[in-house]
């Protein structure tokens, strides 16, 4: 990474990237060696996919663009230091077991956005989630994409998921929602996305590379991504312990998603 340009569209200002507040808004990144070469990327968040650690492009102009989508935490507003450990994707047999066991270990707190056909097959690994204290997210029944789903689908989907999972979040399956369908959920739940994804579920990264995503941009109030799914396990079950250590030596608490947010 060499230059970042960054443009807000609203006002025109211009900021260091590490400190944009990217909750609340459309983060539109247009990508160029040239200006007159501007390619638009196919996402609103830029969070989710590049950390700013990671951002992979020589130079870019990246237009924020405040949207409606208030309802859409990315991170919680604390100067504490506080983050929030969340796992998409279980809860499965034996990975979500060790993880509650590391969690346990290190008295550490999280979000688990788990799948409806999930929590259907394994309702006693809900109730140990509960019971040990950390809470339930909704992450939908089937894990279906939002782009590609009607908004009924979609909504039912959700709904067919709320029957094994008690709880007022919901996180869109890949971070990918349409505005109507987040707007009909936001009636119901906080929609959670994130600040930080340690990119676990990526065979073709180390522990120790999933563990730099998340130290490497960690701060107060930081919404970290990671899956207690078969798929992720070899890279979480390492990087989670080495995450939980560094934190704690630098005296983060881990606490699960608040479900006021103001
Ligand atoms: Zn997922």
């Amino acid at each position: 990474m060499e230059t970042v340009q960054i443009i807000l569209y609203r006002d025109a200002e211009k900021k260091n990237l590490a400190n944009l507040n990217f909750q609340f808004c459309k983060v539109l990144v247009l990508l160029s060696d040239k200006d007159s070469n501007l390619e638009r990327l196919d996402q609103n968040q830029l969070c989710c996919h590049y950390t700013i650690g990671q951002f992979p492009f020589a130079s870019a102009k990246i237009i924020i663009q405040k949207t409606p989508w208030q309802h859409h935490l990315w991170r919680v507003a604390t100067n504490e230091k506080i983050v929030y450990l969340t796992f998409d994707d279980g809860p499965t047999p034996d990975v979500t077991h060790k993880t509650l066991e590391i969690l346990e270990r290190y008295h550490a707190k999280a979000t688990f956005f788990c799948l409806g056909r999930n929590a259907e097959h394994y309702p006693e690994i809900i109730d140990l989630i509960i019971k040990q204290g950390h809470r339930l997210g909704n992450h939908s029944y089937s894990h279906l994409k939002g782009f590609k789903s009607s908004i009924k689908t979609y909504l039912d989907d959700v709904e067919l998921a709320s029957e094994f999972l008690d709880t007022k979040l919901f996180r869109p399956p890949y971070g990918r929602i349409r505005r109507r369908q987040a707007v009909r959920l936001s009636k119901h739940y906080q929609i959670v996305l994130w600040d930080i994804l340690s990119h676990d579920y990526n065979r073709k990264i180390s522990p120790e590379k999933c563990y730099r995503n998340v130290i490497n941009n960690v701060r107060s109030g930081s919404v970290i991504v990671f899956h207690d799914s078969e798929k992720a396990a070899p890279n979480m079950l390492k990087a989670l312990p080495m995450t939980l250590e560094k934190l704690q030596a630098e005296n983060y608490r881990f606490e699960v998603i608040p479900y006021t947010y103001g």
